[in-house]
């Protein structure tokens, strides 16, 4: 079966602006390629900073791509007109770390939800309330609640709010930036488990975005590895966390809590912040913080391309 989304080469520069401009576009996204399949989730993790939010942007067209290509469900979406565009956006949608801050705080919550089916007209004038209703009910709050206001709601209320809209247009795909980043970690487990519940009721597929591996795990079918705009490992969650090939990916994970005390991980503390998205070095952009015993003048002169380490894909001159 066709991948949901296929994600090729994508690239974003953002050119720097005013006064105070340094010349160098930034980097943002420096050429990764991924695919979502139907009711899957694929995890993107990396630190702040890596490109994860201006992925999800670009191939939802919230910002404009530099380059590549973004197959949705057979249709290139960087070459697509308005009106399919329009279609599309219906289809893909999004979920943020605080849903309501591009929220008018005048608006109750019920008016939120419907606001994507009316501009949609997915449904008559007359149904919306009870369509609200039932969209309430499936991401675990109260009908009753419609008439309330945004911040009468808690964190984890908003945000199962902002997934009732996102679910009011029907989509087959969201992007999910950072969703339980501001939560509480009993209430984000509560959260990922109704995005999961809801996968597998309405067959949806995630690109499931946060910067702590612990969150990614719960959730990702497959996890894709971001460094400094590049996919550095990508693999299933249990290649990623049980043998990791990259040495970012292993001092990602050596942050991550282990519940069994026979599995402690020693933590890699790694030095240093990863070089600037406006100036790139040429070999491997994690080569300055690397722990590899085998770094050697090959890892600061020549990029690693992606290849196959057992079983998925690595950016390491010396994985394997
Ligand atoms: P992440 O989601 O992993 O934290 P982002 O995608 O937000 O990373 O950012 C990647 C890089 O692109 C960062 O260096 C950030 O400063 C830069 N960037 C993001 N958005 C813009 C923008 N609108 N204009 C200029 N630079 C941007």
């Amino acid at each position: 079966m066709t991948p949901l989304l296929e994600v090729t080469d994508l690239v974003k520069h953002y050119l720097s602006r005013g006064l105070f401009r340094a010349g160098l576009p930034t980097r943002a996204v420096d050429g990764v390629s991924f695919e979502v399949g139907r009711g899957e989730t694929l995890g993107l993790v990396g630190e702040s900073g890596s490109g994860k939010s201006t992925i999800g942007r670009t191939i939802l067209r919230l910002d404009e791509p530099t380059g590549g290509r973004a197959v949705f469900d057979g249709v290139n979406v960087f070459e697509t007109d308005r009106e399919t565009l329009r279609a599309m956006r219906r289809k893909m949608q999004i979920i943020f770390q605080d849903p309501f801050s591009s929220l008018n705080p005048r608006m109750a919550i019920g008016s939120a939800v419907a606001e994507g089916m009316e501009i949609h007209r997915l449904a008559p004038k007359a149904e919306i309330p009870e369509r609200v209703a039932g969209l309430l009910r499936e991401v675990g709050l109260d009908p009753s609640l419609a008439t309330r206001y945004p911040h009468e709601f808690s964190g984890g209320q908003r945000q199962r709010v902002g997934i009732a809209r996102a679910l009011a247009v029907s989509p087959t795909f969201i992007v999910c930036d950072e969703p339980v980043s501001a939560l509480d970690v009993s209430v984000q487990a509560q959260v990922i488990n109704l995005l999961r519940d809801l996968q597998e009721h309405r067959g949806l597929s995630y690109l499931f975005i946060a910067h702590d591996l612990a969150v990614v795990r719960q959730i990702s079918h497959r996890i894709a590895v971001l460094y400094l705009g590049r996919i550095v490992e990508l693999g299933t969650t249990d290649q990623i966390i049980e043998s990791p090939q990259h040495p970012y990916t292993q001092a990602l994970l050596s942050a991550v809590p282990e519940p069994d005390p026979r599995r402690q991980r020693t933590r890699i503390v790694l030095r240093g912040d990863p070089p600037s998205p406006s100036a790139p070095p040429p070999g491997c952009a994690f080569a300055g913080r690397c722990f590899h015993s085998s770094k050697n003048a090959r890892c600061t002169s020549e990029r690693p391309e992606q290849r196959t380490v057992a079983g998925r894909q690595v950016a390491c001159h010396h994985a394997g």
